[in-house]
C-alpha cells in the first residue's frame, strides 16, 4: 500500500519496534545495534529506566500549561544549563531548527539594540547544516535543499570552512554575527581547527559581532565534553542546541549570554509549545545523568577505543575506508566506496549508521555504550568491510 507520509524522505524498508541501550528490535523481531541513535538524539540508549521514569511521572501530574505560566521543571533546568556552560538565559524551543531561528533573531536584536540596526547579516560556512526552516534554510545554504522554494532570506554570507581570510573580507558595515558548527555534522564530521575558532572569537570581539556556535548536534557529551565548545578555550556569545537535549522527546534551546540577549524583551519572540513540563521533565532527567562524574570519561574511553580499532581498520581495509576523523563519539568514516555502499553494508551486519556530506558514515553510537558492544561493532564493520572489499574485487575482476 502506498504511504500517506509526504514522501521527503527516501526511507529504509526497515521499522523498529523497540529498544534497550544500544540496541534496537525490529518489527520483524531482529536486533540492530544503534550507531545512528536517530541522528545524535537518543544519546542515553533507548529506554533509560531514569528517562522513562522522568517522563511517565511527569505525564501523571502535568504535560502542557504554555509559557503564559510560570514552569519550575523549566526554571531548574534553565539554571543548571547555565550553570553548566558560559550561557547567563536560555529560550527553550522544540527543534533544532527553531533554536537556530531564536539565535539568529536574537543576533539582529542585539545589533539593534545596541545602536546599529543596519547590522542584520551573518557569515556562515560552506558544509553548513543549520536546520530546515527559512532562516535556518538559508544560513545552511546548501542549493540543493534551497531550490524551488523561493528568494532564500536575506543576510547569510557563506564562505569555505576554516578559511580566515575568506571570513575577514565578508565582514562589512552590515554583518551581525559568524555562525559555525564547531565540528560539522551533516556536512561530513568535520572538526573546525581550534585556531580557527580562536581568530573568529577575535574578529567578532574587534568588530563588535556576535560568535553563534551551533552546537544542536555536538551538545550534550557527544564530543567527549558536555559541549564541544568546552574543549577549544573559546566561549560563544549563543549557543542554539536540541538533539540529544531530551534523549528522544523533542526539545531544542538557545542559551546566551545576559549581553547577547538584552534585545529580547517581552514580547519579542515565543513559542507555544517550548519549554512544556514534559519536556523539562526529560531534560532535567538527561542532565541528572550527564552531569554524574565519570560519565565524559566513560564517552572518552569508548571514543579512544573505537577510534584506535577504526584506524586498524582502514589501515587493513584502505580500499573501504579512507579516513577516520572526528571528535569523542561523533565519528566520521570517509568512505573509499559510495558511503551509501559502506550504510548499507553494515545494516547487512545489523547495525544501523548515517550518511553525511564528503562521502563520509557517520558513527552516532549511543554515548552510554560499553566497551562489549563497541567491540562488536568494530566487527561488524570488519565484517562489512571484508563484504565489500570482495564484492568490488568481484566487479573489478568482471
Ligand atoms: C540537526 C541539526 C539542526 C536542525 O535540527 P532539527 O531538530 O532537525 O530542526 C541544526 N543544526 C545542526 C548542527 C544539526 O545537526
Amino acid at each position: 500500500m502506498a504511504s500517506h507520509l509526504l514522501p521527503t524522505y527516501a526511507r529504509v524498508d526497515l521499522a523498529f519496534e523497540r529498544g534497550e541501550g544500544a540496541w534496537l528490535t525490529s518489527t520483524t523481531g531482529e536486533k540492530y545495534l544503534d550507531f545512528t541513535c536517530g541522528v545524535a538524539v537518543n544519546a542515553l540508549g533507548h529506554a533509560h529506566p531514569h528517562l522513562v521514569q522522568a517522563l511517565t511521572e511527569q505525564a501523571h501530574k502535568l504535560w502542557h500549561v504554555s509559557n503564559l505560566y510560570k514552569i519550575p521543571e523549566g526554571e531548574r533546568l534553565a539554571d543548571r544549563l547555565c550553570e553548566a556552560t558560559f550561557a547567563d538565559t536560555v529560550f527553550f524551543q522544540n527543534s533544532g531548527a527553531e533554536a537556530m531561528e531564536c539565535a539568529i533573531k536574537m543576533a539582529r536584536k542585539y545589533q539593534s539594540a545596541v545602536g546599529k540596526p543596519e547590522r542584520f547579516r551573518i557569515i556562515t560556512f560552506d558544509g553548513a547544516f543549520h536546520g530546515r526552516t527559512m532562516a535556518a534554510l538559508a544560513a545552511t545554504g546548501n542549493k540543493k535543499y534551497l531550490d524551488g522554494f523561493g528568494p532564500p532570506v536575506e543576510g547569510f554570507d557563506q564562505v569555505a570552512f576554516g578559511d580566515l581570510d575568506a571570513v575577514k573580507k565578508a565582514i562589512g558595515p552590515q554583518t551581525a554575527a559568524i555562525l559555525i558548527e564547531p565540528v560539522q555534522g551533516e556536512g561530513g564530521v568535520r572538526p573546525a581547527p581550534t585556531q580557527f575558532l580562536r581568530a573568529l572569537r577575535q574578529l567578532c570581539d574587534q568588530h563588535g559581532l556576535l560568535l553563534i556556535f551551533d552546537e544542536v548536534q555536538t551538545g550534550f557529551g557527544r564530543t567527549g565534553d558536555l559541549f564541544a565548545y568546552q574543549h577549544t578555550g573559546v566561549t560563544p556569545d549563543i549557543m542554539p542546541i536540541a538533539k540529544a537535549l531530551g534523549g528522544g522527546f523533542p526539545v531544542g534551546a538557545c542559551l546566551a549570554t545576559a549581553e547577547a540577549s538584552k534585545g529580547m524583551t517581552a514580547g519579542t519572540h515565543g513559542s507555544t509549545f517550548g519549554g512544556n513540563p514534559l519536556a523539562m521533565a526529560v531534560g532535567n532527567a538527561v542532565l541528572d545523568v550527564m552531569l554524574k562524574p565519570g560519565f565524559l570519561d566513560h564517552v572518552r574511553k569508548i571514543s579512544t577505543l573505537l577510534r584506535q580499532r577504526l584506524a586498524e581498520i582502514k589501515d587493513r581495509y584502505s580500499d573501504i575506508v579512507a579516513d577516520v576523523r572526528g571528535e569523542g563519539l561523533l565519528i566520521g568514516l570517509k568512505a573509499a566506496v559510495p558511503s551509501s555502499e559502506l550504510v548499507d553494508a553494515l545494516r547487512a551486519e545489523k547495525m544501523i549508521t548515517v550518511a553525511a556530506g564528503d562521502n563520509v558514515v557517520r558513527l552516532l553510537p549511543p554515548l552510554i555504550i560499553n566497551e562489549h558492544d563497541a567491540l562488536e561493532a568494530v566487527k561488524m564493520i570488519e565484517r562489512a568491510c571484508v563484504a565489500l572489499s570482495r564484492s568490488h574485487a568481484k566487479k573489478a575482476a568482471s
